[in-house]
């Protein structure tokens, strides 16, 4: 298949972060972030030493060289069980390993060496999750050193798709003599022959390398760590339709051009330096569409625009026209905003990163061919995103339900939090509303305090603005009522809903 070469990556590197934008056609449709005080430890593999055997909690602590000894339990320290739960990409042929669970003490031994990763990054005062079940993840593949076997996720269930990739992985296994078992990801499912082999020797001389350091260092030691984002950018994300990298950090820059040269030979001459004055991210306005990404409301061509709520349970995109336009009809108005937004769905859901459930609530349109062309551009726009996912035909309210699959944390998670203002509601309580509440409280504590003689009410300018001019009437009769004075206080710190009443 011969792709256009119509993407580029953009890669901003500062101190504290490193970003990489995927462009296509000029347009922002992918942003990953990592920050340098929040990279994780979840992968790294550490040469440990068992420091206690725990038989009744069947577990033991394993020193890897943390603040806290890490925690191997029983039931992830089966040495020649194959691999974790890594991305649901479990295969259906894995080799079942039985309920009977070895004691822990039968495991290992205090003072023993042992190969682990980590599973769960250490939490409070809980210290790491390990498993001696290594696997390393790649693009398309996950490869399990420790085991012998050819997987394929389950994901990917056509059964000649299956029976291919297995047959590609074990012919690559025997020319170019990997040893070790690799599982297909869902990924695989529409990769070439090429870049399976690249990957299955990229996973190979990685292992090596952490073979040759686990030999000649003593634990507790780190073996074996992830790649950093701007170098995992390289692995993961460049193939055959980039036509460019592009890195705005000299000295990454050099350590992508080494790591390619090692790794992705064919790669080392689409990437360049990025020396210009105006910063990267300004190119293609990916800083502007970052922006974007971020708000609820996207605006769409034709004048409509879609309204995207990110909830716990789901994510809802609900599709709105902007007015009828006098020549057409309604329905064809309807259509082709109905149509535009099919695409700006499916670029918004990789570009925020948005997994779980989705349902998208499209105008109701009259014509079945209309519903069939919406839905088609709405499924290739979703066949384009690396992320798996699926679609469900349209209800008779005009309903589409889309699952993807969850990998980081959504693009809003990772950059905002809920406004400490408003709780996150979006709304506040208007200052009459507030002036009420104040009133309440009053009558409420002149009930319980009889003796009190003056009333303090410290609160925003905005409310006592309002108890002066609008409410002024209320609270003169308010004062009379109680029998004591009520003074005012700005507090300039103060928002609109907060405000405090002290008794003098
Ligand atoms: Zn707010």
């Amino acid at each position: 298949m011969n792709q256009a070469r119509n993407e580029e990556i953009l890669i901003n590197v500062t101190p504290q972060e490193t970003r990489v934008a995927i462009v296509e056609n000029g347009m922002l449709q992918e942003l990953h972030i990592e920050r340098s005080d929040a990279k994780g430890m979840v992968g790294n593999i550490y040469k440990g030493k068992v420091v206690r055997v725990l038989p009744g909690m069947q577990a033991a602590f394993v020193e890897i060289g943390l603040e806290r000894t890490a925690f191997l339990h029983a039931h992830d320290a089966k040495p020649m069980l194959i691999m974790g739960d890594r991305e649901n990409d479990r295969p259906k042929d894995r080799p079942e390993e039985g309920n009977n669970e070895k004691p822990i003490s039968e495991l290992v031994r205090e003072g023993q060496e042992i190969l682990v990763q980590v599973v769960n990054d250490p939490l409070g005062s809980k210290g790491a999750r390990l498993t001696t079940e290594i696997s390393i993840p790649s693009r398309y593949l996950v490869y399990l050193p420790h085991s012998k076997v050819t997987g394929i996720s389950q994901r990917i269930t056509d059964e000649t798709t299956r029976e291919g990739l297995r047959s590609i992985i074990d012919t690559i296994k025997q020319q170019k003599n990997c040893t070790g078992g690799y599982i297909a990801r869902t990924s695989a499912e529409t990769a070439q022959v090429g870049e399976i082999q690249q990957d299955m020797l990229i996973l190979c001389r990685l292992w090596e390398k952490a073979s040759e350091k686990e030999k000649n260092c003593r634990a507790p030691a780190l073996v074996y760590e992830d790649l950093p984002l701007a170098l995992r950018a390289l692995r993961d994300f460049v193939r055959s339709s980039v036509s460019k990298v592009l890195i705005d950090s000299s000295e990454t820059y050099d350590r992508v051009r080494a790591l390619a040269g090692d790794l992705t030979p064919d790669a080392v001459h689409i990437i360049e330096h990025y020396p210009g004055e105006r910063p990267i991210f300004d190119l293609y306005s990916v800083e502007d569409e970052i922006e974007r990404a971020l708000q609820r409301r996207v605006p769409l061509k034709s004048g409509g625009h879609l309204v995207i709520d990110q909830t716990e349970a789901m994510t809802t995109v609900d599709v709105n026209t902007g007015g009828f336009v006098g020549k057409k009809t309604l329905e064809e108005t309807v259509f082709k905003t109905n149509l535009e937004a099919a695409r700006a769905v499916a670029r918004q859901l990789r570009l925020r990163n948005l997994g779980g459930i989705i349902i998208i609530d499209f105008i109701d349109m009259q014509l079945k061919s209309h519903q069939n062309q919406v839905l088609g551009a709405l499924e290739r726009g979703l066949a384009k995103d690396s992320t798996k996912n699926n679609m469900t035909e349209m209800s008779t309210l005009g309903l589409v339900e889309i699952t993807r699959k969850r990998t980081r944390e959504s693009l809003g998670h990772q950059l905002t939090e809920d406004c400490p203002v408003c709780d996150g509601r979006g709304t506040l309580k208007t200052a009459h509303t507030i002036c009420n509440e104040i009133f309440r409280e009053i009558l409420r504590e002149a009930r319980q305090y009889e003796e009190a003689s003056t009333y303090m009410v410290i609160a925003s300018q905005d409310v006592i603005d309002r108890l002066l001019d609008e409410e002024s009437a209320n609270l003169a009769d308010l004062q009379e009522f109680i029998g004591a004075a009520i003074q005012l206080h700005v507090e300039a710190t103060f928002f609109q809903e907060n405000y405090d009443i002290v008794l003098t």
